[in-house]
């Protein structure tokens, strides 16, 4: 099959792309590296995309799966590791070295976890250190856990891990005031999640497995040692934007893709979309991205906009 788009990253960005990518005419194929969904698939509970009061994000990345299944070309655990531009095609390259031709490409890598950096906390990841409440909290039922970080993701993997029955949740956040949403602090509250503020992690201690946190008070600067069975790190994203270096388009500080309001990037026949592209990081505007995208796209495919 000729493909004429080509959509890297399969989150709410690709997946709606791919709809109305094929939608509009045009023969796409959406690569993924491993079996999509992005980061939204681990959110435990997503409570703010229209006509889904409370949906977990497996089940919603689930269905949108599906969806654009029924339309796109869906290559999962196909990575894609290079972009060349050749006249007005690219050339995808995969990890075995099998090459794609497409004459535009939309770039929706979205973001992975920022890593915590102190002392021993990547020797106990997998043996009480965790990024994801969803894939791994299980194993922490009736058991006393932190979580670190004050943003919604923080938040609300706190409340989930009081809701599937630990004994004891903490969030420890680097400041006096969460960078979260009001409604999911008070959510947390009356879960029974307790604050932990003002502190950093100053490192982790166990043997086989965790057994206690170091913690340091920012402004007392009070050191102190307390029992864990796990803790779950939630101190934001980074961009996954090492394809968008190999092209050399142009990123912001924070190392996110800038785009215009048509989610075109500095170079032609490429587009973002999602959270790729920094802003408000959110299931809806990743999906609403992916739209505007795909449709622009037809410009580098010498296509009629459809509307
Ligand atoms: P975030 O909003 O960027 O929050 C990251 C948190 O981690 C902040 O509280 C930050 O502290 C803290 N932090 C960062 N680096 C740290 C470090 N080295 N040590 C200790 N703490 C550190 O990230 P997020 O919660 O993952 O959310 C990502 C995006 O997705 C956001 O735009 C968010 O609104 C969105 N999101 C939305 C929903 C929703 O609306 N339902 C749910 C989840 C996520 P400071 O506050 O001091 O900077």
């Amino acid at each position: 099959m000729k493909y004429e788009l080509g959509i890297i990253g399969s989150g709410p960005a690709g997946y709606s792309a791919g709809i109305y990518a094929v939608r509009a005419g045009i023969k796409t194929v959406l690569f993924d590296k491993g079996n999509g969904g992005g980061l939204a698939a681990v959110a435990p509970d997503i409570e703010n995309y229209p006509g889904f009061p409370s949906i977990s994000g497996s089940e919603l990345m689930e269905k949108m799966k599906e969806h654009a299944k029924k339309y796109a070309d869906i290559l999962e655990y196909e990575e894609i590791v290079n972009i060349e531009k050749q006249d007005k095609k690219f050339i995808l390259t995969n990890s075995e070295n099998k090459t794609y031709q497409v004459g535009a490409v939309l770039i929706a890598t979205g973001t992975e976890h920022r890593k915590l950096d102190a002392s021993s906390i990547k020797e106990f990841e997998g043996r009480g250190i965790s990024y994801c409440a969803t894939c791994d909290g299980f194993f922490f039922k009736d058991k006393t856990v932190c979580v670190v970080g004050g943003g919604n993701s923080a938040l609300i993997e706190a409340i989930y891990l009081k809701q599937i029955g630990c004994k004891n949740v903490y969030l420890i956040h680097r400041r006096d005031k969460l960078r979260a949403e009001d409604a999911y602090a008070k959510d947390a509250k009356d879960a029974g999640v307790q604050f932990i503020l003002n502190n950093v992690v100053e490192g982790v201690k166990g043997d086989q497995i965790l057994k206690s946190v170091t913690l340091k008070n920012v402004e007392t600067g009070e050191i102190q040692s307390m029992d864990t069975d796990g803790i779950f790190i939630s101190i934001g994203v980074i961009p996954q934007n090492e394809l968008a270096k190999k092209l050399d388009i142009k990123l912001d500080k924070q190392g996110y893709i800038k785009v215009d309001d048509q989610m075109r990037t500095s170079m032609d026949g490429v587009y973002a979309a999602g959270d790729i592209t920094g802003g408000l990081r959110q299931v809806i505007t990743s999906a609403s991205e992916g739209a505007i995208a795909a449709l622009s796209s037809t410009e580098a495919l010498g296509k009629q906009y459809p509307y």
